[in-house]
């Protein structure tokens, strides 16, 4: 049996930059996926892709991930254009404005997730296990972990990083309230006619928002369409040319006529949030803690502030010689990424509330509030500067 300090279940984007984040930590760390965190990427771009505000790259940058980042997947976006179909409201972003050279990259996932095992297996005090995970026996000083490889793991202190059905989540017991959104996300890689020239966009309909994400090529976008169940259905059921022709339209055609470049996707949204994040023994990051509406692009850049501030934590109490499995000594770590998480859902709500349906006075109310965001250059800063994660 082999002995850890902290067993990471999940070499997603967050439990990998937990690990990164731990770098200079005397902690040792076992990294467990059920499959291989390293993935080659295929020859074109894959339209799971997330957008990584600047705070989250310094990160990246400051644990010598960035380095490992193959650029080519990777696109900073200077700006971002958003506008409400049914109303006069619009609004400019620009990284300028900030004196910033970007306002972040769109990386496809697997991309970024293979930078961050690169830099793991580059670690020291870091492994990455290839295994399930049959069982979890809970001791009072330490868990036991029995792996789907005959090995068996203890550690002083589990970390659920397993994503929305987080298997640690569950075996600890730890209650989550959930809410569907009433949204299908269509996803895909498009080409579109005219360059997008590293704009984000994002369009609000009535039956939900739609946002062309600029990949590195300068005609390719990766969308991420959100719809009610029922028009997503429609939407998926349309072949490709009448697909895309919906999709222009919805665009407002502001790239001309849309090719798809890949597959549709689609993936039900729902809210969740765990009620408690941590006990003595376990604690939950990212995905497992929280799932929000991806209408802001924020739910993987929440997940790795999670680790972030858990990293910190961790370290100081071990600095210490205080003891990291234990509930009170992470309190501190919960109350603080529980309430940004909350903060986030309901903004994600308000959003959602706002933009949705045909009802006159929300469409002036957001036709005057993006209108007047966009002239008043306090309000308009404190919005990029927060979709930077400063
Ligand atoms: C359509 C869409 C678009 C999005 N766009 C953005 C965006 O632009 N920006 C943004 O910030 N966020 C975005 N998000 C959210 C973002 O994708 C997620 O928040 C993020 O990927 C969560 O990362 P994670 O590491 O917590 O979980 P996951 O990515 O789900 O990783 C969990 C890992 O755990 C492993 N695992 C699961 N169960 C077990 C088990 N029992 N044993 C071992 N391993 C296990 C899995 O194999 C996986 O590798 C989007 C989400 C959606 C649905």
């Amino acid at each position: 049996m082999q002995h850890v300090d902290i067993a990471i279940v999940g070499g997603g984007i967050v439990g990998l930059t937990l690990a990164a984040a731990l770098k200079n930590s005397e902690l040792s760390i076992a990294v467990i996926d059920k499959a291989a965190c390293y993935q080659p990427l295929s020859e074109k771009p894959t339209a799971r892709v997330s957008a990584i505000n600047q705070a989250n790259i310094k990160a990246l940058q400051q644990f010598d991930v960035w380095n490992y980042l193959q650029q080519d997947r990777a696109n900073p976006y200077t700006d971002m254009h958003v506008w409400d179909k049914d109303s006069f409201g619009d609004i400019h972003f620009s990284c300028g404005e900030m004196g910033s050279d970007a306002l972040g990259i769109i990386v496809e996932n697997q991309a970024l997730v293979n930078a961050l095992a690169e830099a793991g297996e580059a670690q020291s005090n870091v492994q990455l296990v290839t295994a399930g995970i049959e069982r979890v026996l809970a001791g009072p000083n330490q868990t036991m972990l029995m792996l789907d490889n005959d090995e068996v793991l203890s550690c002083r202190l589990l970390i659920g990083a397993d994503g929305a059905n987080s298997f640690v989540r569950k075996q600890a017991g730890l209650p989550i309230t959930f809410k569907d959104y009433e949204h299908t996300a269509i996803v895909a890689n498009i080409k579109t006619d005219e360059p997008h020239n590293n704009v984000a966009r994002q369009a609000f309909t009535p039956t939900g928002p739609l946002a062309l994400l600029p990949m590195v090529a300068p005609n390719v976008c990766s969308i991420v369409w959100s719809q009610t169940p029922e028009q997503a259905a429609s939407l998926m059921a349309l072949d490709d040319e009448a697909f895309c022709n919906a999709l222009t339209a919805a665009s407002n055609s502001k790239l001309g006529m849309t090719a798809l470049e890949t597959k549709r996707s689609a993936f039900p949204l729902t809210m969740r949030y765990a009620r408690q994040w941590a006990k003595d023994g376990v604690v939950l990051i990212g995905d497992a803690a929280h799932t929000i509406h991806p209408l802001a692009g924020q739910g993987a850049n929440l997940g790795m502030q999670d680790a972030l501030v858990l990293a910190e934590t961790l370290s100081s109490l071990n600095a210490s010689g205080k003891d990291i499995g234990l509930y009170k000594n992470l309190r501190s770590y919960e109350r603080s990424r529980k309430t940004e998480a909350m903060k986030m859902i309901a903004a994600m709500d308000g959003f959602k509330f706002l933009f949705d349906g045909n009802d006159p006075f929300k469409k002036l109310l957001r036709g005057i509030g993006l209108s007047a965001t966009d002239r008043l250059g306090t309000i308009k800063n404190a919005f990029v500067s927060h979709a930077m994660g400063l």
